[in-house]
């Protein structure tokens, strides 16, 4: 997590313009199209949903990196049917294998991602495939059938929390963004993308490559867990056939000839791999936040998430939680007031001392909006210059066996102390160049890692029999497993 105000601006993605109806043109296919949304309108809902995804995933501060794609990105994005469009490249700070776009123009391709691509002609691929989600204006027509599905129905619901759906708001504002496309949708952005890549001069053939090395991470997690960008983006068996016979189907000579493999690693060595301690992370049931210098234990069994915004738990019966946020500007006193100020809540706080922080803390009941009684306790404790905020609630029937490890959990938050912890560094990429021929088992023993030969496989898209070839560039891990 990272300090933030509170996760109800989780809802603020959800607040979307409702346009009137008009008739257009599809600009990229130039199909006619039914569209409730304008393009000044599609623009300002891409805008504000972007400041919505800064604010959940957060950029990945390297300036050099971040112009790097969006430069790539606005040059392919120029040549489309839609140059004039307020076209925004990001790369946001998650390890999670994702790109997607917003109305508008807002693309984003996730670190994980780009740690998983082995040439600019494979980032441009994903590009042009994103680029061509907005230039057909797929967003905006599937933002326009979820409107119609919406209006009067869903919002008002949605922004009314009840328990144990805090979590559930926030996936849902993120489904809502991170909108699913059918079958056709994808294969014309792939056609879309094919055409972006040509027009930019890259090889087209490598967008196939980018579908094997997600096929390749897929059956590295047991094939269960897909990458968000394929689980999003549906992967038919025959992708890669229909992606190869397009390029076979083209002029050879308007293929495009660039790759730039060793190009695009030097730019990516070095990048964050996974998931950033510094964020925060769980050991077991204990959560450490190196970077804010502090721990908390939560209950033992219970599932637990740290999102940039909030760090929860939950029992896997669902009839309680635990949300831990921090935010700027406030007091113990002046946070806890807040809280038990609201109307539907009662409780009577009182001033502590937790682990030796000032804190306000206490019991409450509080009367959902759907009329249900939760109870609960919180906490309201200061620590270097932040005020964090637990919230432990359940429903009132099973509060009576909750209590106990909510109330640990509120006492459990102290200062992090321990030096080992506190100097956690993430793993990074870093890029080789290969002096010999060598067997991807002989590279990992000469250039050893915290990741195995098959996490190798993967990150560089080859076979783990592969041999890579003397001159050639390859890319391990480095970095110390978490204490
Ligand atoms: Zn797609």
């Amino acid at each position: 997590m990272r300090p933030a105000r509170r996760i109800a601006r989780v809802l603020a993605a959800l607040s979307l313009a409702v346009g009137l109806t008009t008739c257009a043109t599809n600009p990229a296919t130039g199909g006619h199209m039914l569209s409730l949304i304008s393009e000044p309108q599609e623009i300002a809902m891409g805008r504000e949903a972007d400041a919505s995804i800064i604010a959940q995933m957060g950029l990945v501060p390297d300036t050099a990196l971040q112009r790097y794609v969006s430069d790539l990105g606005l040059r392919l994005a120029r040549a489309s049917e839609r140059p004039n469009l307020p076209w925004t490249f990001r790369v946001v700070d998650d390890p999670i294998i994702n790109a997607f776009a917003l109305p508008g123009g807002y693309i984003y391709v996730s670190r994980g991602i780009l740690a998983h691509f082995n040439s600019e002609a494979e980032l441009a691929s994903v590009l042009g495939h994103e680029i061509g989600h907005v230039t057909a204006r797929h967003s905006v027509q599937q933002l326009s059938k979820q409107q119609l599905a919406q209006i009067g129905v869903g919002v008002a619901q949605i922004a009314a929390p009840r328990l144990g759906q805090v979590l559930g708001i926030a996936t849902q504002g993120l489904e809502l963004l991170f909108l699913k496309f059918g079958r056709d949708d994808e294969n014309q952005a792939d056609q879309l993308g094919l055409r972006y890549m040509r027009r930019g001069g890259y090889d087209s053939r490598e967008m196939v490559k980018v579908y094997v090395m997600l096929e390749r991470v897929s059956a590295a997690s047991g094939g269960g867990r897909l990458p968000d960008w394929q689980s999003t983006h549906p992967n038919p068996v025959d992708r890669q056939q229909r992606i190869n016979s397009a390029v076979a189907a083209l002029p050879p000579d308007s293929l495009g000839t660039l790759v730039r493999r060793p190009e695009y690693l030097q730019r990516v060595d070095g990048i964050v791999f996974g998931n950033n301690p510094r964020d925060g992370y769980f050991k077991e049931t204990r959560f450490y936040h190196p970077d804010l210098r502090f721990r908390v234990t939560f209950p033992a069994g219970w599932k637990t998430f740290n999102t940039r915004q909030v760090v929860a738990a939950q029992p896997t019966e669902e009839d309680a939680q635990i949300l831990l946020t921090a935010g700027p500007g406030a007091t113990p006193d002046s946070a806890a007031n807040a809280f038990f100020g609201n109307e539907a809540v009662r409780g009577q706080p009182q001033r502590q001392q937790i682990n030796g922080l000032p804190a306000v803390s206490g019991s409450f009941t509080a009367q959902t909006q759907s009329g249900q009684t939760i109870a609960g306790a919180a906490a309201f404790i200061s620590h270097g210059g932040l005020v964090y905020e637990i919230i432990g609630m359940a429903t009132q029937a099973a509060w009576s066996q909750r209590q106990a490890a909510i109330t640990s959990t509120l006492q459990s938050f102290g200062s992090l102390t321990d030096a080992a912890i506190l100097a956690v560094q993430p793993f990074r990429l870093d890029v080789i160049r290969v002096d010999r021929d060598a067997t991807l088992t002989d590279f990992a023993r000469r250039y050893p890692g915290p990741v195995s030969v098959s996490a190798l496989a993967v990150m560089n898209n080859v076979d783990s029999t592969a041999t890579l070839p003397r001159n050639s560039f390859a890319k391990r891990v480095v970095g110390t497993p978490l204490p």
